[in-house]
C-alpha cells in the first residue's frame, strides 16, 4: 500500500517515516488479535478489506470528495450530530484515539495523567501520521469531560475547531432547549464552513442515511443474542469502529449482508465460541480502533463477549432519529431528543444508562459485566459504583477493569478475567 498512496500522504502534510511504523505495527496487531481466530463470517472479509485499506483507499475516496468542493468534518463523540454535516452535502469521520503509538507525542505536551483516548487523538494530530486527521477540514468537539474541552483548545491552534456545548442535564426542559439552540448554531456553522444551506429535504434525507446504518447495527448487535453468538465479540467491536469511518451507503449494505450470513448460521446453531461459553457485557468507556486489548484477552481464555454497553456499541445505535413533522424545526427537534438519550457518563442524572444495562444484561442473558475504565476517565470510574450495586441486585458479578492502551499489564488482565470466570462457571 505504501508507494501507491505516498505521494496523497505528502500531500496531507503527514511524516511519512512515523506513519511507516504506525502502519507496520498496526498491520502485525491485526494479524495476531483478529485474523488468527478460527471460524469467521465469510462476509468479515469486506470488513478486513476495509481495515487493509483504512489509510489508502478511504483517504483517496475523502479527498476526492474534497476535490469535488465537499467537506470532511471530524469529530469524537457520538454527540456530533452527523445528520446536519451529510445533509450539507459532506462526510464525517470518527478521528480515532485508541492506539498507543500516538500517546508519548502527546505526553510531551500534555500532563501525563489524562484518559489516553485523549493523549492518543492529541498525539495523532502532533505527530503527523493520521490521515484523517490531516483530510478535515474542520474538528467538532463537544463539552462532554473536562479533559477533552480543554485539549479542543490546543487542537485549535493545529486546525480549525468547533466546540458543540452539551446540557449536563439532558434531560431537563431546559436542557433540551439548550441544546436545541446549540444545534441550529451548529447547523449554521457547517452551512458556513461547506457554502451548502440545509434544507429540510436534505435533512430528512440525512436522518434516513444515517437511521439505517444504526438499523443494521442494532440488527447485527442483536443478532449476537444467540446462544451461541455467530460472530465473536472482537468481530463485532471492529464493525462497530469501522463506521465510524467507512462510506455510510457502503458500510450498511455490507453489514446487512453478514447479517444475512449471521441469521443463517444462527438457524444452523453455528457460533465461534462454544455453547457453554460464558457470555460477558463489556461496559463503559469508548473503545476507539484499534483498541482491542480486553476483547482479546476475553475470548482468549473461553469466554464470549455478547454485548458492548458503550458509545462504540449499543449507546450509538439504540435509538433512531424520529421526525413528528416535516419542517426544519420539526427534524431539529428529532435529533435533540435522539441525542438527548444518549446515556453518556458525563451527564447527570444517568439513570437511562443504569436501565439500559439491566436491559441489556436480561436481553443477551449475560453471566457476568466487565466494566471497563480508560484510566482517568473519572466519569466512567465513578458511575462503575451504581452500575456495581444495580448488577449486584440482579445477583450479576461484575469485574472492574481500569486500563490504558500499552501492554504492560496485559497478563494481569488475563489473571484477573481467567478467576472471574471461574466465579461465573462456579455458579452456572
Ligand atoms: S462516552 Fe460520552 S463523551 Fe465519550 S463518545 Fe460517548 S457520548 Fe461522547
Ligand atoms: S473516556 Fe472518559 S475521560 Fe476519556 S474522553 Fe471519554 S469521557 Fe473523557
Amino acid at each position: 500500500m505504501a508507494e501507491k498512496y505516498e505521494q496523497m500522504w505528502k500531500n496531507l502534510g503527514m511524516d511519512l517515516e512515523r506513519h511507516g511504523q504506525l502502519l507496520n505495527g498496526l498491520g502485525q496487531y491485526y494479524g495476531s488479535a483478529v485474523m488468527s481466530q478460527k471460524n469467521r463470517p465469510k462476509k468479515m472479509d469486506y470488513f478486513d478489506f476495509v481495515v487493509s485499506e483504512v489509510h489508502g483507499l478511504r483517504i483517496k475516496e475523502l479527498n476526492d470528495l474534497r476535490a469535488q468542493g465537499k467537506k470532511v468534518i471530524g469529530a469524537f463523540c457520538i454527540y456530533a450530530p452527523e445528520e446536519l454535516v451529510y445533509a450539507a452535502d459532506s462526510t464525517m469521520v470518527g478521528l480515532c484515539g485508541g492506539a498507543d503509538f500516538s500517546v508519548p507525542d502527546a505526553e510531551a505536551v500534555l500532563p501525563r495523567n489524562l484518559c489516553p483516548l485523549i493523549k492518543s487523538f492529541y498525539g495523532f494530530k502532533i505527530n503527523r501520521t493520521c490521515p484523517y486527521f490531516q483530510s478535515s477540514d474542520l474538528v467538532v468537539g463537544e463539552t462532554t469531560c473536562d479533559g477533552k474541552k480543554k485539549v479542543y483548545e490546543l487542537l485549535n491552534e493545529l486546525v480549525p475547531t468547533y466546540v458543540l456545548e452539551v446540557p449536563h442535564k439532558p434531560d431537563t426542559k431546559q436542557g433540551k432547549e439548550f441544546w436545541f439552540n446549540e444545534l441550529q448554531a451548529f447547523k449554521a456553522k457547517i452551512e458556513e464552513v461547506t457554502g451548502n444551506q440545509i434544507t429540510p429535504q436534505k435533512l430528512k434525507q440525512a436522518i434516513e442515511l444515517i437511521n439505517a446504518k444504526r438499523a443494521a447495527l442494532k440488527r447485527l448487535s442483536d443478532l449476537r443474542a444467540a446462544s451461541p453468538s455467530p460472530i465473536s465479540g472482537l468481530d463485532g467491536l471492529l464493525i462497530n469502529q469501522i463506521s465510524f469511518m467507512d462510506d455510510v451507503k457502503r458500510f450498511t449494505a455490507k453489514v446487512n449482508e453478514l447479517c444475512d450470513e449471521l441469521d443463517q448460521r444462527r438457524n444452523d446453531g453455528v457460533g465461534v465460541a462454544s455453547k457453554d461459553a460464558p457470555r460477558l457485557m463489556i461496559s463503559g468507556s469508548p473503545m476507539a480502533v484499534p483498541n482491542w486489548k480486553v476483547h482479546t484477552i476475553a475470548e482468549s481464555v473461553g469466554a464470549t463477549v455478547v454485548v458492548e454497553e458503550s458509545c462504540v456499541g449499543t449507546r450509538y445505535f439504540t435509538d433512531p432519529v424520529e421526525p413528528k413533522g416535516e419542517s426544519l424545526n420539526d427534524l431539529i427537534w428529532a435529533i435533540d431528543e435522539k441525542y438527548s438519550k444518549i446515556p453518556c457518563a458525563c451527564f447527570t442524572p444517568n439513570d437511562r444508562r443504569i436501565d439500559s444495562i439491566k436491559q441489556l444484561a436480561k436481553q443477551f442473558n449475560i453471566d457476568g459485566v466487565i466494566y471497563y475504565t480508560l484510566q482517568n476517565c473519572h466519569d466512567y470510574n465513578v458511575e462503575g459504583v451504581k452500575v456495581e450495586r444495580a448488577l449486584k441486585a440482579q445477583g450479576l458479578p461484575m469485574l472492574k477493569i481500569e486500563t490504558d492502551y500499552a501492554t504492560g499489564d496485559s497478563e494481569q488482565i488475563k489473571t484477573r478475567i481467567q478467576a472471574f470466570l471461574e466465579i461465573i462457571q462456579g455458579k452456572q
